[in-house]
């Protein structure tokens, strides 16, 4: 399990600096390693456009 970036991601970059797992880098959209990911829910918190979901 891990947590995924969709399409509605406007690569604002605000996740990338709330995860603790460095597991979120860049691109469009942004994209969440699953071997890093600790399914915390910071990222999806802290997003604005409710692009992260838990799979
Ligand atoms: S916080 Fe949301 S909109 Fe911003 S880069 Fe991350 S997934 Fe994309
Ligand atoms: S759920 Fe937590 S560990 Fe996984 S990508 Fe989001 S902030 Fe990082």
């Amino acid at each position: 399990m891990a947590h995924k970036i969709t399409d509605t991601c406007a690569a604002c970059g605000t996740c990338k600096d709330e995860c603790p797992q460095g597991a979120i880098s860049e691109g469009s959209p942004y994209k969440i390693d699953p071997e890093l990911c600790i399914d915390c829910g910071a990222c999806v918190a802290a997003c604005p456009t409710g692009a992260i979901v838990a799979e």
